[in-house]
């Protein structure tokens, strides 16, 4: 019998991405420029492009949803309201998951790994879930972004203090090198592949002392957040995804020494992600499975 197709929409002001996805295999992928709203109507209509493309049966429509700097499922509503109605248009079945869920289900069903696996993205927002048994941790509460590891630490965008987000994401990044660094002259909306090269990516040579600092304390960050998870959920692996990454191995000598410090001989393994950028499409759908 042949494996039914999924449509899986990544939506976001300006543009959504339709992917085709068949088990952990997306197929198609299918971009849509709109307004910073979109209306049902556009995204029922892509759906019925994809169908029509699609060697086979669409089964249901995965929706992920991406929370900027904030915890807080009720703000997902509009979102799950939109989705509904796309599904209603189409005669399909939706779901939703988290962006941080979805890429850590992505993740492990990629490279799969015997015990519980977290997987953190360090992303202008980060994100995270944790993979338990082959399910996604109780998703739509989790998100390991907002994992606070400090009760009196940086205070981050969603209101709480210590957040993985306020120490690691590229946004805090940026704004902790641009306050400490008056060298980087970055402007406000500065590409962070840019900032990456310019600077991190010399880093071991060439950074002055306290982007080192900063690094430290972020790779630091995320030591402590994974910590959290192996007391907590027993986690035997950690995976990081940045879209540099050169972010990730300025992160991972202070991630690596807080773990040891931490869980000594339990100290789960660190590692960059294996998935790719679509991981997260094949994770939202494994949801709905
Ligand atoms: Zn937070």
């Amino acid at each position: 019998m042949t494996e039914p197709l999924h449509v899986a929409m990544d939506v976001r002001a300006g543009r959504t991405v339709l992917a085709t996805v068949q088990r952990d295999r997306v197929i198609d992928l299918r971009r849509l420029e709109h307004g910073p709203d979109v209306h049902a109507d556009v995204l029922a209509d892509g759906v019925a492009v994809l169908r029509g493309r699609a060697p086979g049966v669409v089964a249901g429509i995965a929706g992920i949803w991406r929370h900027r700097d904030r915890l807080g499922v009720a703000d997902a509503q509009p979102f799950a309201a939109l989705l509904a109605d796309v599904g209603a248009r189409a005669g399909l079945p939706t779901w939703w998951l988290p962006y941080g869920a979805a890429l850590a289900w992505g993740e492990s069903l990629r490279a799969p790994v015997a015990g519980p696996l977290a997987v953190f993205a360090l992303d202008v927002t980060a994100a995270g879930g944790v993979i338990c048994a082959g399910r996604a941790f109780d998703p739509l509460r989790l998100d390991l972004g907002h994992l606070s590891v400090r009760a009196d630490g940086l205070k981050c965008s969603c209101g709480a203090r210590g957040c993985v987000h306020a120490y690691a994401s590229e946004t805090a990044l940026q704004e902790l090198a641009r306050d400490i660094d008056l060298s980087l002259e970055a402007p406000s909306a500065i590409d962070w592949q840019t900032l990456m090269d310019s600077h991190l990516s010399g880093f071991q040579s060439e950074s002055p002392q306290e982007t080192k600092l900063l690094a430290r304390r972020a790779g630091w960050a995320v030591g402590i957040a994974a910590s959290q998870l192996v007391d907590a959920f027993g986690v035997v692996e950690v995976r990081v995804r940045t879209r540099h990454p050169d972010q990730w191995r300025v992160l991972a000598p202070a991630a690596q020494t807080a773990v040891d410090q931490v869980c000594g001989p339990r100290a789960p393994k660190l590692a960059a992600a294996d998935a790719g950028e679509d991981a997260f499409f094949t994770g939202a759908v494994a949801a709905g499975r």
